[in-house]
Parts: structure tokens; C-alpha cells; sequence
């Protein structure tokens, strides 16, 4: 079994880690998780891709939003907005514990890896979730709108403001969190999940030294594409490829940006037509169903590439 390092986004990358961790132990998994869309809200540190793949895992996320618990209530939230708080980011009563619990431990002096470890312990899940980074990294967008947080863009705006450039603020001086260094160290085999490639996946490359040590793991390293049919299963994916010069929103588009670093790339079926032109990019394309509706399709996907981790 191979001993692989995983990395995740939110949405789309809790999917197939869920995926993954049905079918490794807890020893043969790292999912190293973007920080760039961290942000405080109420004097209160959110760490929302974090939160998706911890609440993933831990079978406590609400499938219908992408974000957040299922069957949280918003009593504290009504009642700040009462108080005359913005609460245009929504943080659910059950949320909300996990954010002061966070809060107060890094008050104490904990880092956000020791943090998430313990609240795995307490949702009882055992494959690591490690954040890329303990030094802040907040990703900035620059639009035509103005400069924004993340969350501004993608939460009070839609997505909607036109982007020209994304500035991972804090990544000089990063550096990658201890486990996250120790399974680039150890792991041989990368899986990039379908992860927005702009957004989730870049701020982790962009870590320094990270992507020469992910490009230098011996063994398959494979990423599933998050563009099914030149479209993003949700979120600001496609439109991004257009505004920051990606060329088209098509899996070609995200084999370009993990030319160098990946040997293989995961496309649907319905972009098997495109295989020629991956492969003539020096990556080997996989054409498999990657659309994870059910926890069965996410079991599969990460069955097929789990497979590919074993035979190259
Ligand atoms: P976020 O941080 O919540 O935006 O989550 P990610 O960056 O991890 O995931 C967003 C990306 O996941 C989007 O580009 C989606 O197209 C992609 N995505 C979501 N669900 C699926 C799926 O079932 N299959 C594939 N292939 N991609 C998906
Ligand atoms: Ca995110």
C-alpha cells in the first residue's frame, strides 16, 4: 500500500480524501490542507478548508451547503446581527464552538497544526489533517472591484468581481508545517485532489521549497482534475483559468499547471477526447468518472487512484 501525501482544498478536496481514508490506514495518509482562505471573523480564527475536510471525515458536514455542520442552528449568528456584527459569512451555533476552541488554543500558544490534530482526536478521526502551514498565509485578490480578503470575493461577492491577480500575503516567509515536511519526506506517492488549482492548490505549492520537494517524491504523483467538460463542479474555478491567462477552462488547462510536477492526471469521460493532448504534455491521462455524487463514487475515484499509486 502506498504511503501517500494528499492535497486538499475544501469542497472538492474533502471528497476524495474521504475517499482515500475509506481505503488507507491511518499511516499511509497526510492530507495537507490550504490556510490561504483562513480569515477572523467575530475576533475568531476560521480556518474553512481545514474545517470542510476535518468535518468530511469526521461524517458531520452538511452535504447540501459544502460548508459548515449538518443541522446547525444560527442562534448566535442572529443574535450578533442583532448586536450589529456583519454576518455575511456564515458560521453555524456548532461552528462556532469549534472556532472559540481553536481561538483559545492558539491563544495558549498552540499552533494550528497542534489544534487540528486534537480535534481530530475529539471527532475521532484518525488520518492526519494537517494544515500547510503554521505561519499565517491570507490569500488577497486583486479585482476590478478592488483588493480583497478571499472571503470578501468568494463569500460577499459570488465570486463575482473580475480577478487579476491572487497574492498569497505571508508565503516568503512561510515555511511548511512539520508533518506536512515530514510526509513530503516519507510519502511516496502525491495525490493533488480535484482542488481548485488557483486557489486551494497554488497557495501550497507556493510555500517555499514545497513544490521541488513534492516534484522530487519517488513515486506516482497524480492529480484529479476539478474541470469536468470545461466546467467546475461549483465555485470560481473555470472563470479563473479565463481571467488569470490559464487559456480555456478545460482539463488540458490544469494538466498545464502541473506540468513538471505530476506524472499522471485523473479527466472524466466525458473529456476522453482530450487525452492526446495531456499525454502530449509528459502526463499520463487516466479517463475515469470523477464526479463524486454518493460516498460510493468517492470510494471509487479514490479506488482508481490509489491503483495507479500501485502499478504507475
Ligand atoms: P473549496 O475550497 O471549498 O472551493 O474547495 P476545493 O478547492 O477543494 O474544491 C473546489 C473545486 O472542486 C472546484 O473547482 C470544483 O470543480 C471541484 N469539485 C467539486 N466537486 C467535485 C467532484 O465531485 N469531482 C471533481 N472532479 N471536482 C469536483
Ligand atoms: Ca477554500
Amino acid at each position: 500500500m502506498p504511503d501517500v501525501l494528499a492535497l486538499a482544498g475544501g469542497v472538492g478536496g474533502a471528497k476524495l480524501a474521504f475517499g482515500l481514508a475509506s481505503l488507507l490506514p491511518p499511516d499511509r495518509l497526510t492530507v495537507v490542507v490550504n490556510t490561504g482562505d483562513d480569515d477572523a471573523f467575530h475576533g475568531l480564527h476560521v480556518s474553512p478548508d481545514i474545517d470542510t475536510v476535518v468535518y468530511t471525515l469526521a461524517g458531520k458536514a452538511n452535504r447540501e451547503t459544502g460548508w459548515g455542520r449538518q443541522q446547525d442552528t444560527f442562534a448566535a449568528l442572529d443574535a450578533l446581527s442583532e448586536l450589529g456584527a456583519e454576518t455575511w459569512f456564515r458560521l453555524g451555533d456548532r461552528d462556532l464552538a469549534l472556532h472559540i476552541r481553536r481561538t483559545q488554543l492558539l491563544r495558549e500558544g498552540h499552533t494550528l497544526s497542534e489544534v487540528t490534530r486534537d480535534v481530530c482526536q475529539r471527532f475521532g478521526v484518525e488520518h492526519a489533517i494537517v494544515p500547510m502551514s503554521d505561519n499565517a498565509i491570507r490569500t488577497v485578490v486583486e479585482t476590478d472591484q478592488g483588493v480583497m480578503s478571499f472571503q470578501e470575493y468568494f463569500v460577499l461577492h459570488h465570486s463575482e468581481p473580475r480577478v487579476r491577480r491572487l497574492v498569497f500575503k505571508g508565503i516568503e516567509r512561510a515555511t511548511p508545517s512539520p508533518w506536512f515536511e515530514m510526509a513530503w519526506q516519507r510519502a511516496d506517492a502525491l495525490v493533488i485532489c480535484p482542488s481548485n488549482p488557483f486557489l486551494s492548490v497554488d497557495p501550497i505549492l507556493s510555500i517555499p521549497g514545497a513544490r521541488n520537494a513534492l516534484a522530487s517524491i519517488n513515486g506516482v504523483r497524480i492529480a484529479v482534475s476539478p474541470i469536468i467538460g470545461g466546467k467546475a463542479v461549483r465555485g470560481p474555478a473555470a472563470k479563473l483559468f479565463e481571467q488569470l491567462g490559464g487559456g480555456p477552462a478545460d482539463c488540458v488547462g490544469v494538466a498545464r499547471r502541473y506540468a513538471g510536477l505530476c506524472t499522471h492526471l485523473v479527466i472524466d469521460r466525458v473529456d476522453q477526447a482530450l487525452a492526446p493532448q495531456i499525454a502530449a504534455l509528459g502526463i499520463k491521462p487516466v479517463v475515469e468518472n470523477t464526479l463524486m455524487q454518493t460516498d460510493d463514487d468517492r470510494i471509487e475515484l479514490a479506488r482508481a487512484v490509489l491503483a495507479v499509486c500501485e502499478t504507475g
